[in-house]
């Protein structure tokens, strides 16, 4: 059979379960994921939209998670005790995610309380983290933050408590800060291997944002040489970039903002407009293929091999068995606490 008629009939298999399960089945699919698999989920969205979805649909009893693993551990702290949660690929993880393991973080934060004493430091994480970092966040009366409010997090932590705890990514939590005008001395890095992070205890005491040292390997390829280069070739056009680079990155630019930001950024240029992106590869050609009265172009060719382990036969394979093949479970325990994180999430403004 050839790779085209194999496809089709892959296809062909998946349609029919859809029209079968109809409204008891919700594919979710992040936009880092393929043009096809995109197509045929029920919703398509970044972190924050998924997991708001997850959360309001209550219709659905099988949720199939096209992403990587940390998204569908959200989605099933989020949903309900009737619903499952699958994903086609068990492996598809996040490289950011592991930077921060629940051991390393707990033993970084009651080094931190012994110093600033407890009750002045919010623990906030990324939604790209495991469901037992989570759960640790909504215990510590802390909460989960992804790239489009990560702002709107420091500043809910800001106004209860003096401190704050960021992981796992540097760079979000640094361009998170800057946005709201902290002082960059006034934040400062964590070395997980160090002792103290690397620093005296006077050094902490001062220190107003404190991130971990983890970086997502796709946005840290994004370089300020590459931006001056698209400048010089192309003066007239604009630079928009994800908040996982490296502040220098984003500074540089015109704009930056999660992949939602991202997509109404180009939908609302005028015509002609010639726009730079630096985020992942799949989801900037996908904008360049729906726009091509614009000019889009990547700063950068960055993609997530993780995200591309999703594809048609492991959507297939995952379909034919609702709610019973790589099933994502999260324990009472951890998931009560993780909710906390993930509601307070949900309810900022
Ligand atoms: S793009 Fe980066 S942060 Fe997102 S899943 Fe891939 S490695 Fe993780």
């Amino acid at each position: 059979m050839s790779v085209n008629n194999s496809a089709n009939k892959i296809l062909e298999e998946i349609y029919e379960i859809k029209k079968r399960l109809g409204k008891k089945l919700l594919i979710l699919t992040h936009h880092y994921q393929t043009d096809q698999i995109v197509s045929l989920g029920s919703f398509a969205g970044d972190s924050f939209d998924l997991s708001q979805k997850a959360a309001s649909d209550k219709e659905a009893e099988f949720i199939i998670f096209c992403g990587v693993h940390f998204m569908a551990e959200s989605a099933a702290i989020l949903s309900a005790s009737n619903q499952t949660v699958q994903i086609p690929e068990i492996s598809a993880g996040c490289p950011m995610a592991d930077m921060a393991d629940i051991q390393s973080v707990k033993k970084a934060f009651s080094q931190l309380e012994a110093i600033v004493g407890t009750k002045t430091t919010t623990p906030i994480v990324y939604m790209n983290s495991s469901a037992l970092i989570k759960a640790f966040c909504g215990k510590n009366k802390g909460l989960v933050c992804t790239s489009s409010n990560a702002d709107k997090a420091f500043d809910y932590a800001l106004k209860r408590r003096e401190k704050i705890f960021f992981f796992p990514d540097e760079h979000l939590g640094k361009n998170a800060a800057d946005k709201l005008g902290i002082a960059p001395e006034l934040v400062i890095l964590w070395d997980s291997n160090k002792k103290l992070g690397g620093y005296k205890a006077e050094d902490i005491k001062k220190a107003k944002v404190i991130v971990w040292n983890g970086y997502c390997p796709i946005h840290i390829d994004f370089t300020t040489s590459q931006i001056l280069k698209a400048r010089r070739d192309f003066p007239e056009a604009k630079i928009i970039v994800h908040p996982e680079c490296q502040r220098e990155v984003v500074k540089i630019s015109d704009a930056s903002g999660s992949t939602a930001y991202i997509i109404e950024y180009v939908k609302n240029a005028a015509k002609n407009s010639i726009i730079f992106i630096g985020t992942e590869i799949n989801l900037i050609k996908r904008l360049a293929r729906r726009h091509p009265d614009k000019k889009i172009i990547p700063l950068y060719a960055s993609g997530c091999k993780d995200m591309f382990k999703i594809n048609l036969k492991n959507l297939l394979k995952t379909l034919k068995k609702p709610g019973a093949y790589n099933l994502i479970t999260i324990p009472d325990e951890i998931k009560k606490d993780a909710k906390k994180a993930l509601d307070r999430m949900l309810t900022l403004t």
